[in-house]
């Protein structure tokens, strides 16, 4: 399994400016060897081959007085961006034959483009200094945050610069199942919601934390005072970065409780399951849909693979009945229900139950889990529901059933 690993970067005035050079570079050479391929597409000739390209577009452009200052930068990243190119081109193939989603031809790449970057494989001899710095050639030795442990040091590294100026080193690191956690009695069901961020089968309600809900806040904020600016004016451009910038701080804070929830999850239980989100979809609207799915999708993912990396089990489970319609104390279906109702009474067995709190328990036990449905009851019926005659009235208990 392939994991990405993103630390901040903190160059230095100079160390920026050879950056800057290195995008430029990079996207010069990437928009030459388009442009070689177009042409030859157009003149009716045979594709160019990127051995070739990269000869004639890296190796001798460099002696020629418009193109010299490519040799100001590591020839590994202007190689890399052929490389980009390629698989550009592959991706693109690959959709007309419909072996993957389709998606468009590559596109000449701009100077005003959000996202810059360029990558370093090992041929590039890039290193991290024992004082635990960066080193990039031609570039120099640059400060990271780092914010996590790295498993090891991977062979190649992305340096990108985002929208709100921020510059990160991205690692992708190959990984196997070496962190297996000793095994744990509780099995849980998800229910990812609009109300709560999601609940669980046992019961508990997560709520998004208040470090996430103040950068939500301060965006917002920010988007008011934009919208407010004359269009034109220098004060517009400078409240469009502070936009720019509490964005990327809401996705940083989400991304950091995805994290802290998922390993949470994870750590507590030896099963997880989640319903399949395509299902989940279906009943809402499309604005809170986008907002919402981008966010539970990310969570969703990180699950899954923690999972595989701590022997865990993950089930997501698709459509079987609507989770929020299926009693989970006695199986007995009602009817649909709107969605302010939060609290309903089973027509068949008369338990007062908790919405979220049952459809979680649904989900656990359409994925096969061993979990209680004790937590998703407020209320127990007034007729028990007893599967024996001698079987008293049962008092809700944590699950230990396995
Ligand atoms: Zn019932």
């Amino acid at each position: 399994m392939q994991l990405r690993y993103s630390f901040r970067l903190y160059p230095s005035a100079g160390q920026r400016a050879a950056l800057a050079k290195a995008f430029g570079c990079a996207r010069v050479v990437y928009n030459d060897a388009l442009r070689a391929r177009e042409t030859a597409r157009s003149e009716g000739m045979p594709f160019p081959k990127t051995g070739d390209l990269s000869k004639q577009l890296i190796t001798e452009a460099k002696s020629t007085p418009e193109r010299a200052w490519l040799g100001e930068v590591s020839a590994v990243v202007l190689q890399q961006s052929l490389r980009d190119l390629d698989t550009a081109y592959r991706n693109f193939f690959d959709g007309l034959k419909g072996k993957r989603p389709r998606m468009g031809a590559p596109r000449y790449k701009s100077r005003k483009d959000t996202r810059q970057s360029v990558r370093f494989t090992a041929n590039a001899r890039w290193s991290i200094t024992t004082g635990g710095k960066l080193h990039l050639p031609k570039i120099g030795d640059l400060k990271v945050k780092w914010s996590r442990r790295l498993p090891w040091t991977p062979s190649t590294v992305t340096v990108v610069k985002d929208s709100a100026g921020r510059y990160f080193a991205s690692f992708v690191v190959e990984t196997g199942p070496e962190e297996v956690l000793p095994e744990v009695a509780p099995e849980v069901g998800i229910d990812l919601g609009l109300g709560h961020f999601a609940v669980l089968s046992d019961g508990t309600k997560v709520d998004s934390p208040r470090f996430l809900r103040r950068a939500e806040r301060r965006l917002k904020k920010a988007q008011r005072e934009l919208s407010r600016k004359e269009k034109g004016s220098r004060n517009r451009t400078k409240a469009r970065i502070k936009v720019a910038r509490a964005h990327a701080r809401v996705a940083d804070a989400r991304r950091e409780f995805h994290h802290q929830l998922s390993t949470k999850l994870i750590r507590e239980n030896q099963a997880v399951a989640v319903e399949d989100l395509a299902v989940k979809g279906l009943a809402r609207t499309r604005l809170a849909k986008s907002v919402h799915d981008a966010g539970w999708s990310a969570f969703v993912t990180m699950l899954e693979y923690k999972a595989a990396r701590c022997g865990r089990t993950f089930v997501k489970i698709g459509r079987f009945e609507p989770t929020s319609q299926v009693c989970s104390w006695c199986g007995g279906k009602d009817g649909p229900k709107p969605l302010h109702v939060r609290v309903w009474t089973c027509g068949a067995c008369g338990a007062v139950l908790d919405r979220d709190i049952n459809a979680a328990v649904n989900i656990a036990k359409a994925a096969g889990l061993a979990v209680s449905a004790c937590g998703a009851r407020v209320r127990p019926g007034l007729v028990p529901a007893p599967r024996g005659e001698a079987e008293t009235h049962p008092t809700p208990q944590p699950s230990t059933a396995r």
